[in-house]
């Protein structure tokens, strides 16, 4: 199936490495030129990488998304470099795992500047661009845990709900105004964000990373993680043309894991 992305112009946050690098890499393989942004300098080589491997035009930022001043920077940058937004892929860093008890508030409002403002201010950012176009698809990576809350991350637990809320009304803002708003949804899916994970279960348990792996793939209908390969995939077709009627709607991404029938 052709995606229809060829020529089209996204960008994609947070995407040095993991969840982000992949959606970034799948959509230039489509054709679609891409800017790059995530904190640190390795973004710059995860644009080269890219575009050694697909010819795409790539380009990377280097920002902070919890910064007010950083974020209209990345969207100003990207746009000098894009001419314009077809795409915007909302990705950021995971907050810290921890148990209601174990945090404190100002871990709390850390959290809501990197899940939930990250996302408002690009959104704030770079939409009036979209609007003025009249067209455009917005796709942001939550988490499977907005339909089924897991232990010790009740911070992604909590914040990625408001995320979705936003998605939602954004979908009704702006669908007459040409414009799809999607979110999707990861189950465990191997990144370095996983890897860190697996090693805090770790310690709570008194286990090991391995250990940890096997007692969640026992979980998953698929018996297995996903892969960055196939998220990757995923996240072009929802952002694409082709999946041109698909709008307002919350893709879980996470091999059956999720057992709620709706
Ligand atoms: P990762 O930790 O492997 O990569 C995170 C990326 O975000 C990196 O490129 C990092 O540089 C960038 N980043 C972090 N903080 C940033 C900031 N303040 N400003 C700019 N860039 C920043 O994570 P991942 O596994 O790729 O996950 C991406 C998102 O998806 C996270 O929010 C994560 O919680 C969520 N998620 C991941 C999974 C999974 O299984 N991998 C499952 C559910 C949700």
């Amino acid at each position: 199936m052709d995606l229809g992305l060829k020529d089209k112009t996204a960008l994609v946050t947070a995407a040095s490495r993991g969840l982000g690098k992949a959606a970034a890499l799948e959509l230039a393989r489509e054709g679609a030129r891409v800017v790059l942004c995530a904190r640190s300098e390795s973004v710059l080589t995860a644009a080269e990488e890219i575009h050694a491997a697909t010819g795409a035009g790539v380009d990377a930022v280097q920002g902070d998304l919890t910064k007010a001043e950083d974020v209209d920077r990345i969207v100003h940058q990207a746009l000098e470099r894009l001419g314009h937004f077809d795409i915007l892929i909302l990705n950021a860093g995971g907050p810290p795992p921890g148990a209601f008890l174990d945090l404190r508030p100002q871990d709390w409002e850390a959290a809501v500047q990197l899940t939930l403002m990250s996302t408002v201010r690009l959104c704030y950012a770079a939409l009036p661009h979209m609007v003025a176009r009249g067209q455009g698809s917005v796709v942001a990576t939550q988490s499977f845990t907005v339909k089924q809350p897991l232990d010790n991350l009740v911070l992604s637990n909590a914040l990625r709900m408001a995320v979705i809320g936003l998605v939602k009304s954004l979908a009704n803002e702006l669908g007459p105004k040409g414009i799809r708003v999607n979110s999707i949804n990861p189950g465990w899916t191997r990144t370095e964000r996983v890897e860190q994970l697996l090693s805090d279960r770790a310690a709570r348990a008194g286990t090991d990373p391995a250990a940890e792996a096997t007692r969640i793939t026992r979980e998953i209908p698929l018996g297995r993680m996903g892969t960055i390969e196939e998220y990757g995939r995923a996240v072009a077709w929802l952002a694409s043309p082709a999946a041109a009627f698909i709008h307002g709607h919350a893709l879980i991404f996470d091999g059956g894991a999720v057992r709620a029938a709706l």
